[in-house]
């Protein structure tokens, strides 16, 4: 991975944690230590509930937080929904947009993803635009149309390494203890790549692409070693801050 990409790993705790959980936060900065900062950057997604008090805890570290999810407005007459202005002002540095949990329970499809991508940069977050194929598409042999047809869809002119991040989650991987192989992790992440090149150019090759789904320590150093993967998305093992570490260290 060219210099400029330096490697992410992101934690996704969906709807997992309670104020109790800061014992873990807790452990997650201090395992992200001096060697840990030189390599790689993380990032915790906890639920937005838990985000201010979360960001007050690590206040001055280099742990990064953000939401999992935010509505495209920037306020007004959306019960129950959080803006990325919200998040931002809850400590949030970036936000996962598109996960395919959001797309399946709540119907979104790739033009609010990418309403949701705009909102993220507005706010002045880093959005991080989850893609990914179900296992009928797997199976029929449209992983690539479909993951390329996400990328174009649900990212926003605009995008660049400094403000975009692509995490490819196949969906029939997540929380199932299933991974594709190295080979087909690799030919999406070529895939993903070349359509970033092909959309914003030069700046396309320094967007990190994020692997995503059932990311363990134990198979977490061969996922991230595999050509174009910047790193990963994690969702179950991220909620333990010993596993959470050893997947950042095996990077
Ligand atoms: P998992 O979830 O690591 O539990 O498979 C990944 C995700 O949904 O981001």
């Amino acid at each position: 991975m060219p210099a400029s990409r330096r490697p992410l790993i992101a934690g996704n705790w969906k709807m997992n944690g309670l104020k109790a959980s800061a014992g873990e936060l807790a452990a997650i900065a201090e395992g992200y230590d001096a060697a840990l900062r030189a390599r790689i950057d993380l990032l915790v997604c906890p639920p937005a509930t838990l985000l201010a008090g979360f960001s007050a805890q690590v206040a001055g570290a280099a742990l990064m937080l953000g939401g999992q999810d935010c509505h495209p407005m920037a306020s007004g007459a959306h019960t129950g929904d959080i803006s990325a202005e919200m998040l931002k002002d809850a400590g949030a540095g970036a936000v996962i947009v598109g996960h395919s949990e959001r797309r399946a329970d709540h119907g979104e499809g790739d033009a609010v993803v990418m309403a949701k991508a705009k909102a993220a940069w507005r706010a002045g977050l880093l959005a991080i635009v989850c893609v990914g194929e179900s296992l009928q598409e797997r199976e029929a042999g449209e992983a690539a149309p479909v993951v390329t047809r996400q990328v174009r869809q649900s990212i926003p002119e605009g995008a660049a390494a400094a403000n975009l991040v692509v995490a490819y989650e196949p969906i029939w991987a997540i929380g199932t203890g299933r991974t594709p192989t190295v080979a087909d992790v690799a030919q999406i992440h070529g895939t993903i790549r070349r359509v970033l090149g092909e959309r914003f150019g030069a700046e396309g090759a320094g967007i990190r692409i994020l692997y995503g789904g059932s990311v363990k320590p134990d198979n977490a150093a061969t996922l991230l070693a595999t050509a174009d993967v910047d790193g990963a998305l994690v969702g179950g093992a991220s909620l333990k801050a010993a596993d959470f570490l050893a997947i950042a260290r095996a990077v």
